[in-house]
């Protein structure tokens, strides 16, 4: 079996800082996939998902 497959279930290390924050996934790739934080706006590397935030 030479498949792999995305665990959700454990979140890795590298996001354990943004526990805190409640990270937001990007709507168009879905979960796993989360928005790099700018100044007003988030920003998914992927798909180039720009989401401004509202205040
Ligand atoms: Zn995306």
């Amino acid at each position: 079996m030479a498949k792999r497959k995305i665990k959700n279930k454990t979140p890795s290390k590298i996001w354990t800082k943004y526990k805190e924050k409640k990270p937001r996934t990007c709507p168009k790739c879905g979960p796993g996939y989360f928005l790099s934080e700018h100044k007003d706006r988030l920003y998914c590397g992927s798909c180039h998902y720009t989401e401004f935030s509202k205040k």
